[in-house]
């Protein structure tokens, strides 16, 4: 896989409906101004991590890299498929500071307002 691959979906893979349970509720909150309008998802329906245990992680040197991900995912309202609408390859990177994820050149100009790399401190394995 690219380190920089990156895909969105704009539609359900199985039927082709472009209609999204938790983005027509979103849409909902927005209409009654419960919400920012710039508001994309929930919480819950983004996971980013790392592809390794802490415990592995830790006994790595600092500078080693490791592949991250970022999938953004919903439920198709006509069929009930669940599918990723964002899938992102991201880089993680082992450093006595802050851990980061360093994003592809111009990638981060595609992230979604408020979307922020992933810091290795809260990486679970759940
Ligand atoms: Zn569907």
């Amino acid at each position: 896989m690219d380190k920089d691959f990156r895909t969105a979906y704009n539609k359900c893979p199985a039927c082709g409906c472009t209609k999204r349970f938790f983005e027509e509720l979103l849409e909902e909150l927005k209409v009654q101004g419960l919400i920012p309008p710039a508001t994309t998802r929930f919480d819950f329906q983004q996971k980013q991590g790392v592809t390794l245990p802490p415990q592995k992680i830790a006994t790595l040197p600092i500078g080693t890299e490791i592949p991250a991900f970022d999938i953004v995912w919903d439920i198709c309202t006509e069929c009930g498929c669940m599918y990723a609408t964002v899938a992102q390859r991201l880089q993680a990177v082992k450093s006595l500071e802050q851990p980061r994820i360093i994003l592809p050149t111009g990638v981060g100009e595609q992230l979604p307002k408020g979307q922020r790399p992933v810091n290795l401190g809260n990486i679970r394995n759940n």
